[in-house]
Order: structure tokens, then C-alpha cells, then sequence
């Protein structure tokens, strides 16, 4: 019997890489038709969805198609500070004084409903985001689920985080999430905040609040208290207003570091507690006797996953100078195969670039890679005509100085460097601003003990990549930020320890 795969081979004579980028997949859309997009999203405040102040609402796209996909509520300061007042109102009168063990139903019960509603929850993140259906289908969405699941597990048992400690909420958090990972943030952000007692005011990327207001009208089936948990959409002036309203004790975003610089200069000498997680410029860094083919996995998931949208993406990738030639070699052939379209098919490896102005920056820093006499490779894929994409890319010969190896792209481009000794790897790897995550491919164990010893970053992966779990901190060093978000350690930010 003849198989597929052998059937493939036959035709397609000549190296084994190039069968494979000859190889079609068949389209296996996921359906649209149990998905309900409302044309219009009011702000969620004090358990209600309200129309905004300003009487203005702005278009959410798919950025796969351009296409309008819902009309979303601009939140002005008014409309936060309604949206505070509701949250210390339930802060004061509800959330605090209700026992931890009922605190902790509610939002078991979000996390059920996470679970029940998955499947639109992903199609609506794939439309907003542009990511592909695969990822949000068994990434963003479980582990968001799956975030809500274990803080409810803590809600009652905050005595045992803190031994020997008396333990209390902060108050209201102010919390304010990108648009790379939308669900998924938001309940990194409101997991351990109401798990903790607090009441939350939470403002979603401008491009990607789709999923934060169907969480909204989840909370509302879950008969949340009205007021505990605020959902004020709108763009960067509505979170500078968030960050600013004199009654948030609390303030938690994860973005951009010049964003973050902004906002921690603007709570400098008030009360507001402050955690930040902010970009990335990971070293993925591959010794000689790592184990190559899946070193290569680790590098295309490292980068390409979520279109290199991602705070820890691996973005420079470090590679011991004896096996560059078979690296470049076999990264060359891995993007080959890598399937770039609509993010809604099932096959999708890498879908489309959250907006415009992002894929403009990609392109931007793309050019100075050229200028500056980097070598560029890029994927042959074809591209949709409409829609925001941009082809798996590579460099080599890349100079430290140069922006691509120090400034975050936050796109499907990675920059390859070299290395001699694990010195230099080192030397080399902390040689950025940042330090949120890296990544060590090795067969010695000691070696990885050693390097992450010396590695300034918050999350080390050894012989794998991007791997994320509710119960394991996260956070970064130097401009990468600070405090820690996942864990037991996610709990520190939400409560006065004494
Ligand atoms: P931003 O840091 O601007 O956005 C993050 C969040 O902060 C969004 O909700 C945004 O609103 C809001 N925001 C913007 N300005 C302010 C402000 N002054 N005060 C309070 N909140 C504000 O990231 P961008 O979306 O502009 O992306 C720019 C770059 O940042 C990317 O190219 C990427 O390099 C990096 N980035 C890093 C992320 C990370 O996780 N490390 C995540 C996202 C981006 P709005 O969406 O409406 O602008």
C-alpha cells in the first residue's frame, strides 16, 4: 500500500525540504455561524453595559480582512471615574467583607463558564487579533480558563501564601492590557486580583476588546456583584486617565516599556502600588550538543508563534559558531513549511498582524536590518492581498549594535548572532535593556543550571520554549519590568501583607 506521505515523495524527486514546502494542505475553516459579534459595545460598569460619556464609539476590525467586525464604546475620564466609583462602592460595601470561600465561587464559576463558551471565545480572539485559530483554540483560551480555575483556588487559603502574616486586599486595581494575548490577559489581570479581595476597573487594548466584553457578559452570568469587576474600553488617553484617578490603589499593565516609563513616572509619589510587564528581547541560545531538531521547533515557536507578538518571543536567537551552518540550514527549510493565510483554517501556522501600524513598525525596523548589512531571509509564502501579513523572516549577520538585535519588533523576525564559549553567550545575551525571558538548548545539565545562573532574565526555558502555567510566575528584569504576575508570587501584588 501506498501512503500519503510516500505518494508526496515520488512526485515531488529532489531534496527532502522541498517536498515538504510543496506540500497543500486542504482549507479547514473553522465556522463563523455560532459566533454572535454585537454591532455596538457599551462600557461595563457597575454590573450594567452604559453607553460612554463621550457618545462615541470607534470600529473594531479583523485584521485578516480589513472587514468591520463591531463598534466599540470610547471611555473618557468621566466614565472611569464612574467606573472607580462603582469599584470602591463594591470594594467597600461587598467584595471585601464577603467570605473568601464565597469570593472564590464566583470566580470558579467565571472560569466554567470560559470553559462552556471556548469555542466562541477563540473564533472571536482569532477575528479581533489575527492570531490563528489553532492558538487560541488550545492556548489563549484554556490557559485563561485555566488561570481563573487556580486563583479560585487560593480565594479562601491566603493564609497559607503568607504564613504567619495578616493579610488584606489593596483596594481598587486599575489594570491595563495589549492586544497580543486579549483574553488571556485580562485574566492574568482579574484572577488574582479578585482572588485576593480587590474590585477592578480593566481597560483593554483599543484593537482587541472584543473578548474582554464577552468576559463582561460572562461576569454578568456568573451574577458577579455589580461593581467588582469594571470593563472601561477605549484608547491609550483612557488608560492614562485610568492611571491617573486619585482612588485606583493599584495599578497593573502590561505593554510597551516607553508606555510603562509613562505610567510609572505618573504614579511616582502617590499611593498606588505599581507592577509592570513590559517588552522583551529574548536570547534563545543553542549549544553545539543540543538536540537539533527539536532546538529548531523551539526556535520557529520561540518567534513565529502569535506572528512574534509576544513579550518573551525569542527574537535573537544565539547559536554556538560550530553549528551555525546546520542551524541556518534547517531554519531555512523549517520556515519553508511554516503556513501563513486565515487565521481561521486549522492549518494556520502564522496569521496576521494585530493592525497597521504594527506591521508599519515591522516594516520599518525590517529596512534598518537592511541598511545596516544584516542578510535577510524571508519565507516565499504567498500573502492574502488584503489583510495585514507579513512573512516569517530571518537575519543573519547581525551586529549587536544593530536596532534589529537590540529594539523589540514584536513581529514574525528574528536576528540570528553567533557565539564561541558560554561566556560570550552570556556576555552577549544580557546585552540589551531588557531581560523578561531567555531560552538555553542543551544536552548538559550543569551547563543549564550554570547559564541560567547568569542569565538576567525572569523566565528561563531549558530545551524548550514559550511553555506557560498558572502556577509559574512570570516577570522581568531591568526595562522588562518588575513584579511578578502567575504563581503564588501573583498574589503579592493584590494584598497588604503585615
Ligand atoms: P502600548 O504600551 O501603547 O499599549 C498597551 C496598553 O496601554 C493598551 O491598552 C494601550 O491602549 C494602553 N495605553 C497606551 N498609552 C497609554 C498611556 N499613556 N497610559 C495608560 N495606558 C496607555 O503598546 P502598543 O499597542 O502601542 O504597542 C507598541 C509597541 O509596544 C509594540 O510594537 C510592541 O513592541 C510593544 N508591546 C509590548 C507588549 C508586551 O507585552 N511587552 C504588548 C504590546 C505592545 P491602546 O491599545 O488603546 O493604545
Amino acid at each position: 500500500m501506498t501512503t500519503a506521505i510516500e505518494t508526496r515523495e515520488r512526485l515531488t524527486p529532489g531534496p527532502a525540504s522541498s517536498a515538504l514546502v510543496e506540500w497543500a494542505y486542504s482549507p479547514s475553516l473553522e465556522s463563523t455561524d455560532h459566533v454572535k459579534i454585537e454591532p455596538r459595545y457599551n462600557l461595563f460598569i457597575g454590573g450594567k453595559f452604559v453607553e460612554p460619556h463621550s457618545k462615541r464609539w470607534f470600529e473594531t476590525i479583523n485584521p485578516a480582512t480589513e472587514g468591520t467586525l463591531s463598534e466599540i464604546a470610547e471611555g473618557d475620564a468621566e466614565d472611569v471615574d464612574r467606573a472607580v466609583r462603582e469599584a470602591r462602592r463594591a470594594y467597600e460595601k461587598v467584595w471585601r467583607k464577603m467570605p473568601a470561600a464565597e469570593r472564590g465561587k464566583y470566580i470558579f464559576r467565571i472560569a466554567r463558564l470560559i470553559q462552556e463558551k471556548s469555542r466562541a471565545l477563540a473564533v472571536v480572539e482569532t477575528m479581533n487579533g489575527g492570531k490563528p485559530i489553532k492558538e487560541s483554540r488550545d492556548i489563549d483560551i484554556p490557559l485563561a480558563a485555566a488561570h481563573f480555575f487556580y486563583y479560585a483556588g487560593w480565594a479562601d487559603k491566603l493564609d497559607y501564601a503568607f504564613p504567619n502574616r495578616t493579610v488584606s486586599p489593596i483596594g481598587v486595581a486599575g489594570q491595563i492590557i495589549p492586544w497580543n494575548f486579549p483574553l488571556l490577559m485580562a485574566a492574568w489581570k482579574l484572577a488574582p486580583a479578585l482572588a485576593a479581595g480587590n474590585t477592578i476597573v480593566l481597560k483593554p487594548a483599543e484593537t482587541t476588546s472584543l473578548t474582554s466584553l464577552i468576559l463582561a457578559q460572562i461576569i454578568q452570568e456568573a451574577e458577579l456583584p455589580p461593581g467588582v469587576v469594571n470593563i472601561v474600553t477605549g484608547a491609550g488617553a483612557t488608560g492614562a486617565a485610568l492611571v491617573s484617578h486619585p482612588d485606583v490603589d493599584k495599578i497593573a499593565f502590561t505593554g510597551s516599556t516607553e508606555v510603562g516609563k509613562r505610567i510609572q513616572r505618573a504614579t511616582a509619589g502617590t499611593h498606588k502600588k505599581l507592577t509592570l510587564e513590559l517588552g522583551g528581547k529574548a536570547p534563545n541560545i543553542v549549544f553545539e550538543d543540543a538536540p537539533l531538531d527539536q532546538a529548531i521547533e523551539g526556535i520557529i515557536n520561540g518567534i513565529y508563534f502569535n506572528q512574534g507578538h509576544v513579550c518573551c518571543a525569542g527574537s535573537r536567537l544565539f547559536v554556538q559558531e560550530s553549528i551555525v551552518e546546520p542551524v541556518i540550514r534547517k531554519l531555512r527549510d523549517r520556515i519553508g513549511t511554516l503556513r501563513v493565510g486565515n487565521p481561521l483554517d486549522k492549518n494556520t501556522d502564522v496569521g496576521a498582524i494585530n493592525s497597521r501600524a504594527q506591521l508599519d513598525k515591522i516594516r520599518e525596523l525590517v529596512d534598518s536590518g537592511i541598511e545596516e548589512g544584516a542578510e535577510i531571509f524571508q519565507s516565499a509564502c504567498a500573502l492574502p492581498e488584503r489583510g495585514f501579513w507579513f512573512a516569517p523572516t530571518f537575519f543573519t549577520g547581525v551586529g549587536q549594535s544593530n536596532r534589529i538585535a537590540q529594539e523589540e519588533i514584536f513581529g514574525p523576525v528574528l536576528s540570528v548572532l553567533t557565539f564561541r564559549t558560554p561566556e560570550e553567550a552570556v556576555e552577549k545575551a544580557n546585552n540589551t535593556p531588557y531581560g523578561l525571558s531567555a531560552g538555553v538548548w542543551t544536552e548538559k545539565g550543569s551547563r543549564i543550571l550554570k547559564m541560567a545562573q547568569k542569565l538576567r532574565a525572569g523566565v528561563i526555558w531549558a530545551n524548550t520554549y514559550n511553555k506557560f502555567d498558572p502556577t509559574s510566575p512570570f516577570g522581568g528584569f531591568k526595562e522588562s519590568g518588575f513584579g511578578r504576575e502567575g504563581g503564588m508570587h501573583g498574589l503579592g501584588p493584590y494584598v497588604h501583607v503585615e
